[in-house]
């Protein structure tokens, strides 16, 4: 294993390669990580562990690595049920019902994202299903690449647009089929993993949970909140990291970077060395954190 993290140590835990719907490579993102400054970086693209290896195999010296993935999940307790983000550390690749799990919700994305693009295309819109998967180069497929394709043909000028309510936003959107998050929290601590929330109090996306889910997580297995994140506003972050300290949950901050497919920087965003070290002892998957 490696040394502890140290004080003014740089730690972003959230970021995303094209294995999902980022746009470096993973050996482009671990590059980049290093060249950013940072001395911490987890690769947690959506719903696969596809671009462990290649961070891995191009690992610049000095750089840690923690393997993680973003896990798409929904909270039942509510009608609709509400879609939310579970990230996972440092857990077994190989548990079977975990890598099942994921290769559902994989196949589900796919079956999703041509939906989508049949209801553009009933609308007259030309995008192409065959174009946005060769685009998506085998990557867990998200509607970011939808968005890619509706500003190619010149539909909408940017990704954000592209997520408005005349579009993926709403309009077109259309629900995945998601892990149940209690199903998943207790996955992720079977597979050795360590569950952290996404972005928890993330208002501008959508529905966010109420504070009992959170304290019902935790008493599943929940280690950890995001609170420093782009899409929390000053007084969600403070909210976050209050109920993380009532909770006894840590605390983490992050970038979720995603290349150019959205405007934020590695590192925009970290995490304390402390909370970090938390998560690397909580974790018991067969993969600790890597060092270049
Ligand atoms: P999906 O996983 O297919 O539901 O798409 C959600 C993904 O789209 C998230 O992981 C983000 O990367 C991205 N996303 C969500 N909301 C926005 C937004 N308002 N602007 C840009 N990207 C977004
Ligand atoms: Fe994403
Ligand atoms: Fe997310
Ligand atoms: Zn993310």
């Amino acid at each position: 294993m490696t040394s502890p993290a140290r004080p003014g140590h740089r730690i972003d835990l959230h970021t995303h390669s094209t294995a999902s719907d980022g746009t470096l490579t993973p050996a482009e993102l671990v590059r980049a990580a290093a060249d950013a400054g940072l001395d911490v970086v987890a690769i947690t693209d959506h719903d696969t562990t596809a671009g462990w290896a290649p961070a891995l195999a191009a690992l610049p010296p000095g750089l840690r690595l923690v393997r993680g993935a973003e896990i798409s999940c929904r909270w039942f307790g509510a009608e609709p049920a509400v879609p939310l983000h579970l990230l996972a550390y440092l857990f077994d690749p190989a548990h079977p019902d975990l890598v099942a799990e994921l290769a559902r919700v994989r196949r589900a994305r796919l079956e999703r994202g041509e939906r989508i693009v049949d209801l553009l295309r009933a609308d007259g819109i030309d995008v192409s299903w065959p174009e946005i998967l060769a685009a998506a180069a085998g990557g867990t497929v998200g509607r970011p690449h939808i968005a890619q394709a509706l500003i190619r043909a010149g539909l909408v000028g940017s990704t954000s647009e592209a997520f408005g309510p005349d579009w993926l936003g709403e309009r077109y959107r259309l629900p995945k089929e998601d892990i149940d998050v209690f199903h998943a929290v207790r996955l992720v601590r079977a597979a050795g993993g360590v569950p952290v929330f996404a972005h928890p109090r993330a208002t501008r996306r959508g529905r966010v949970v109420p504070d009992e889910l959170i304290v019902e997580l935790a008493a599943a297995g929940l280690a950890g909140l995001e609170a420093d994140h782009e899409d929390h506003s000053p007084q969600e972050r403070a909210h976050v990291r209050a109920l993380a300290a009532e909770l006894g949950l840590l605390v983490t901050g992050s970038s979720d970077f995603h290349g150019t497919h959205k405007t934020v920087r590695l590192g925009a965003f970290t995490t304390a060395p402390e909370a970090y070290e938390r998560i690397v002892a909580a974790a018991s998957g067969v993969t600790g954190v890597a060092s270049g």
